[in-house]
């Protein structure tokens, strides 16, 4: 199994008179190529294909490769550009409001789209939020954990994050470093886990 980050996701957001700008506040997008088949981890934002299809030449690979995206949750720094797959299937899970109950790979976290990769659900930030944890041929785990944990939550404990959920965000990101050795956020660099 092959992980590459293809883009480093910022946290570039700034103000304008008219509110807060954020077009070039876009997310990490990780490429994972296990058993001949090609998953994206996120597609970042508005503006970011091209950048993404460069990347993926450098891997002698196009979109139409991709078999499988998989959304870490649906805010547009990171799904914008989940249609210039054509040929992926998309992953994401959905909480419904109105009944509480899930649909859509509500099974998600006992689904194996390729072996050696599970999706669990870290809820907190967003209420569809899962991450991806890839299991290396060196058995090191390594997390695409979106916006469910970042480095300053690692580093102090304390969340600097937004949450709709405080308290899920802190039993998400606590699962996650208790799995990683390896943190891919959704913005900034990797994070390795001291064990
Ligand atoms: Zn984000």
């Amino acid at each position: 199994m092959e992980i590459h980050v293809l883009i480093v996701g910022t946290h570039a957001m700034k103000e304008t008179p008219d509110g807060v700008d954020v077009y070039d506040h876009y997310s990490t997008v990780t490429l994972i190529q296990s058993e001949g088949k090609n998953m994206l981890v996120d597609t970042a934002g508005r503006g970011k294909f091209p950048l993404i299809k460069e990347k993926l030449a450098e891997f002698s690979l196009s979109p139409e490769d991709i078999h499988y995206v998989v959304l870490t949750h649906f805010h547009l720094d990171h799904a914008y550009n989940v249609s210039f797959f054509p040929n992926a299937h998309v992953i994401g899970w959905i909480h419904e409001w109105k009944t509480g109950s899930t649909f859509r790979f509500a099974d998600i976290e006992n689904m194996e789209f390729i072996k050696g990769i599970k999706i669990i659900k870290t809820l907190g930030h967003a209420e569809e939020h899962l991450s991806v944890v890839a299991t290396r041929d060196d058995g090191k785990k390594v997390v695409m954990a979106g916006d469910a944990i970042n480095k300053k939550y690692v580093d102090t404990r304390e969340l600097h994050a937004m949450a709709y959920d405080k308290n899920l965000y802190k039993q998400s990101a606590e699962k996650i470093m208790e799995i990683a050795d390896f943190i891919i956020p959704g913005h900034g660099e990797m994070i390795e886990m001291k064990k």
